[in-house]
């Protein structure tokens, strides 16, 4: 089958954020013999690369991309029962839908979750308790070089937005196994499916985004009465909502939901999230992370 081999793509196109200049080259490919050569041929040649998903979670340099974007295409399902085998291209609010109406409810409460399985896969996506790793039995990848290896789930090294595969960015999730254990009625869980995918959008300040900007701190109490506040909180409490830079504003509905209301460059995103992380981390003592991968021209990451 081969790539499809695109020249001078704009990337703000590609992204939920609207944000990114124009890339050398993006590699559309569907089949894992072309994945694995032209995979392998990139790093050996150490031209920059970066797997794109659906482009939910992260956000492209104004400078574009000085090297070759992967987009996996294949959405194949094999089933076996309750374990099913889903390729990195398949759109994740697909499978939960697929899988509530085949009566298994493991995947209900990430209904509404953009993005593809490779993207979960890799940030471990999870909302209401849930993460996808609770149902995760196996995860293919390449590596590297070029070769076709497995994880079992126990050596996936999961965590909160975090798996081995974000740890390493030169492997490239190709495969996940899936194992369902929670039944039910079909009709049921895919009302529920539903009912969680609207609430959920309802809930998600309007405007372009990648979702929550910063993860969630995962140690301390800051409140008087003990609470312990999520990076929303933090923000908000510090003074976030509506501030601005350029075309970049923080939500007045969710303090860690930065939009881009038009014309947005990452710089102007970055600026805006260096200020608050700074203002956090003196009022609060709270180091905040981005969430949202933040890609430089060459494939690194830009640090916040
Ligand atoms: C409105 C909104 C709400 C959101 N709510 C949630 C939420 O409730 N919970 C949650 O967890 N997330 C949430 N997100 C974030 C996002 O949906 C998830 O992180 C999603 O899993 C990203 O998938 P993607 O395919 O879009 O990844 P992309 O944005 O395309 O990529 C994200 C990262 O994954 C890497 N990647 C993608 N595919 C592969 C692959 N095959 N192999 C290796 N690396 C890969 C990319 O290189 C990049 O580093 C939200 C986003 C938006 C816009």
């Amino acid at each position: 089958m081969g790539a499809e081999i695109s020249k001078n793509q704009e990337l703000a196109k590609l992204s939920f954020y609207g944000i990114g200049g124009v890339a050398d080259e993006v590699w559309k490919i569907g089949d894992r013999e072309s994945l694995r050569e032209s995979w392998a041929d990139t790093i050996a040649e150490k031209i920059p690369k970066f797997v794109l998903g659906s482009g939910s979670n992260c956000v492209f340099s104004d400078r574009g991309f000085r090297g070759r974007i992967f987009i996996l295409t294949d959405e194949s399902v094999e089933k076996r029962g309750n374990f099913w085998t889903i390729n990195a291209g398949k759109k994740l609010q697909n499978l939960v839908e697929e899988s509530a109406a085949a009566g298994f409810e493991d995947l209900k409460n990430l209904s509404g979750i953009p993005g593809t399985i490779g993207g979960a896969v890799r940030g471990n996506a999870g909302a209401f308790g849930c993460e996808i790793c609770d149902a995760i039995a196996a995860v293919e990848f390449f590596d590297d070089a070029g070769n076709l290896k497995i994880l079992k789930s126990g050596d996936c090294d999961w965590n909160y937005r975090s798996s081995i595969f974000k740890k390493n960015p030169d492997w490239c999730v190709a495969r996940a196994v899936l194992r369902f254990e929670k039944i039910g009625d079909p009709e049921k869980i895919s009302a529920e499916v539903k009912n969680l995918k609207n609430e959920r959008w309802q809930k998600y300040p309007p405007g372009r985004s990648g979702g929550s900007f910063f993860k969630n701190p995962r140690s301390g109490t800051f409140s008087d009465t003990g609470e312990k506040f999520t990076a929303g909180k933090l923000l908000e409490k510090s003074g976030a909502k509506k501030d601005r830079i350029g075309a970049v504003e923080i939500s007045e509905k969710h303090a860690n939901f930065f939009l881009n209301l038009g014309n947005a460059k990452q710089d102007d995103l970055v600026a805006l999230a260096r200020k608050w992380k700074k203002i956090v981390a003196e009022k609060f003592g709270v180091e905040l992370e981005p969430e949202i991968a933040i890609v430089d021209e060459w494939g690194g990451k830009v640090e916040i």
